[in-house]
Formats: structure tokens, C-alpha cells, sequence
């Protein structure tokens, strides 16, 4: 029985979904027009995985999407990366490489995953199932479906990553 924290990064371009999931699984509400309190780094959440206790620290990135506009502080100690884009966004599933190299370059080769959010919206799809799980597949990642709005795959996505890291 361990007891483990985690710090989770959670990447990925503006407006795909990242303080919406995070609001989501950390608190278990969903608003159309949440807009981030200003001065909270991270939202926590403690889970029971198989016998061990894991409270994962989930960093949101206070809508600093660009590359660079992230800080260092950001990135330190992170052990575990979600790299989101969203169904309605083609830009953003494009950027989901640039993602996981800036992530690499910043923590090493830490677990992670790709979230497609926004699955509700699947008949405004920008993006094909062939290109995604294609893509997936060539950088060797899992992929997550998920709908934030209608609570939809994102237990399973903390989840998965969790069991990854405890079994590294
Ligand atoms: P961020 O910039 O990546 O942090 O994105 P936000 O969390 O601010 O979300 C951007 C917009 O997308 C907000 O209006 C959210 O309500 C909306 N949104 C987030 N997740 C979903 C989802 O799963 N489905 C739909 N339809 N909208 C979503
Ligand atoms: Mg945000």
C-alpha cells in the first residue's frame, strides 16, 4: 500500500478543453464559460489504484498556450503529461507532435497520453479517425476519446496514466 503524489501536466492548444477537464475531474462541475481563477496553479485529486493511494496534482497552464509562454516552474517535476486536442480543431490535433516534443525537452520521456476531447462534437469533426489513430500509433501513445461536457472517458484517462507510472 503506497502512497504516492503525482504532478500531471496537461498541454495541448487554447480552447481544446484543458481547465475544463481539470475542473471536471478535480471538482466535478462543468461550466460553457468557466474562465480560470487567477493564481492556482494546480487542482488535486486523490484515487485509489488497485491498493495504492494516489493524489495526483493536475497543472493547469492559466491559458499560456503558446510553446514559450509556459514557465519552467510549469514543466519541474512533472511525472505525467496529458497531451489534449480537440475533435472540432484540426490546428490542434496538428500540434499534438510539437506537444509531446516541448514536453520531452522540458521532463524526458515521462508517461503519456493523447486526449481527444470534444468527442460530443463528432459530427462537426475536423479531424479523421484514420489520421488520429495513425498518428497514435506512429509516437506510440495511447488515445483517450473523452467529453468533458458529457463526463464522458475522463476517469479512465487519470486512471490509465496513474497505473502506468506506478508500473514504470
Ligand atoms: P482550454 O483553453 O484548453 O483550457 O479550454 P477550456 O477548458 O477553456 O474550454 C474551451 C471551451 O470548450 C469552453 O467553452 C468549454 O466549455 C468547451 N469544452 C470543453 N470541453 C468540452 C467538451 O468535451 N465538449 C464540448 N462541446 N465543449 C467543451
Ligand atoms: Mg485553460
Amino acid at each position: 500500500d503506497l502512497e504516492v503524489a503525482i504532478k500531471v501536466v496537461v498541454v495541448g492548444n487554447g480552447a481544446v478543453g484543458k481547465s475544463s477537464m481539470i475542473r471536471r475531474y478535480c471538482k466535478g462541475v462543468y461550466t460553457q464559460d468557466y474562465k480560470k481563477t487567477i493564481g492556482v496553479d494546480f487542482l488535486e485529486r486523490e484515487i485509489e489504484v488497485d491498493d495504492d493511494n494516489v493524489r495526483l496534482m493536475v497543472w493547469d497552464t492559466a491559458g499560456q498556450e503558446e510553446f514559450d509562454s509556459i514557465t519552467k516552474a510549469y514543466y519541474r517535476g512533472a511525472q505525467v503529461c496529458v497531451l489534449a486536442f480537440s475533435t472540432t480543431d484540426k490546428d490542434s490535433f496538428d500540434a499534438i507532435e510539437r506537444w509531446k516534443n516541448k514536453v520531452e525537452a522540458e521532463c524526458g520521456a515521462i508517461v503519456m497520453v493523447v486526449v481527444q476531447n470534444k468527442i460530443d462534437l463528432i459530427d462537426e469533426s475536423a479531424v479523421s479517425a484514420e489520421d488520429v489513430e495513425a498518428l497514435t500509433k506512429r509516437l506510440k501513445l495511447h488515445l483517450f476519446r473523452t467529453s468533458v461536457k458529457e463526463n464522458f472517458n475522463i476517469d479512465e484517462v487519470f486512471l490509465y496514466l496513474s497505473r502506468k507510472f506506478l508500473s514504470q
